[in-house]
């Protein structure tokens, strides 16, 4: 059995794989895609030390760094259930999809999270070429340029005002009749100069020459009309949604689905830790992930010198 097994091959997983093996104990990583969202990334200019990169190079050394210690990695794996020990200080088992059984004396659930798509017709075939996701991230990629941001949640209110004070213009498009973020938001966002706020807008279409997004077509749900905005930007906003299925009844889930964790990444169950978008860990950015796979790491292996093996 191992001592660490970590579930997730993001940066929060690769930090704790790290973490946990120069503790000199025995550390397995099962993960479907080894470098998780970070493969699916242009340019990541905002990992504290490193100016610039871009994803896939990114990952291939978040690969190379877990690679250089004594670490087994099981890649292309899916777990689909997590089993607690039967008692204090047991082994922890992960089943995976193919059959296989691991087992462990902790565990860290780092299975990180999607963002919701629209599923219209351009977003696939403009992302990173226009359809972004975060705005953390690629924001200031839009300096001086127009943009929408679809959704009026929280989330897209937040991205909204963040925007409005890099690009040009920020148009807001929300499906339902009225905008759903908190007020001290909606104010906020309504006092911006540069902003257009739209409600009751369906996102038909996402436009362009077919290398590059060039606008958005909407229809106007209260009078059934058309209308085509211009732009250089779009930041879906409709949902991060937690890796976390697998996990329902086993680990405590926020109502959003997160694994809710202490700042020593406990969750509900002992010896099971986790870190990263999957959890409740606020900002969903690279470097919180990655710091938060370390902190992850050494919760658990405080654990291990602490309970005595069952
Ligand atoms: P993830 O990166 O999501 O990794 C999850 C890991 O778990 C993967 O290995 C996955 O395959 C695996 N996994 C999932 N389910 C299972 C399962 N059931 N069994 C086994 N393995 C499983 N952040 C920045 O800081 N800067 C940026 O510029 C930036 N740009 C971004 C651009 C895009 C397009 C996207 C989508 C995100 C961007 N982010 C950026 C956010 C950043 O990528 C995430 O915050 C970060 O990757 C989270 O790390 P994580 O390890 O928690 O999860």
């Amino acid at each position: 059995p191992y001592e660490v097994l970590i579930v997730g091959g993001g940066p929060a997983g690769a930090a704790a794989a790290v973490y946990a093996a120069r503790k000199g104990i025995r550390v397995g990583v099962a993960a479907e895609r080894f470098g998780g969202q970070v493969n699916d990334t242009l340019a990541i200019e905002n990992y504290i030390s490193v100016l610039e990169t871009d994803g896939p190079k990114f990952a291939m050394a978040l690969e190379a760094h877990v690679k250089a210690y004594d670490v087994d990695i099981m890649n292309l794996q899916r777990a689909e259930k997590l089993i607690p020990a039967a008692q204090p200080g047991g082994l922890i088992e992960v089943q995976l999809a193919n059959g296989a059984v691991l087992k462990s004396r902790s565990v860290i659930l780092s299975t990180g999270a999607r963002w919701r798509n629209i599923n219209v017709p351009g977003e696939a075939e403009y992302k990173n070429k226009g359809v972004a996701y975060c705005p953390h991230c690629d924001g200031p990629l839009f300096k001086g340029k127009r943009v929408a941001v679809i959704g009026g949640g929280n989330s897209g209110v937040e991205a909204a005002i963040d925007l409005a004070g890099i690009v040009s213009h920020v148009t807001l498009l929300e499906f339902g009749d009225q905008l759903r973020a908190d007020a001290v938001l909606v104010d906020k966002l309504k006092s911006l100069p540069n902003v257009a706020i739209h409600t009751q807008a369906q996102t038909t279409e996402l436009t362009g020459d077919g290398n590059k997004l060039g606008g958005l077509r909407y229809t106007d749900r209260a009078t059934g009309t058309e209308h085509h905005v211009e732009l250089e930007g779009v930041f879906v906003q409709i949902g991060l949604v937690p890796n976390t299925e697998w996990l329902k009844g086993t680990v405590e889930l926020s109502k959003f689905g997160e694994i809710i964790v202490d700042h020593h990444g406990r969750t509900s169950l002992p010896g099971v830790f986790a870190a990263g978008d999957a959890t409740t860990v606020p900002f969903k950015q690279i470097v919180i992930a990655a710091g938060d796979g370390a902190k992850a790491a050494l919760g658990a292996f405080d654990y291990l010198i602490r309970t005595p093996a069952a």
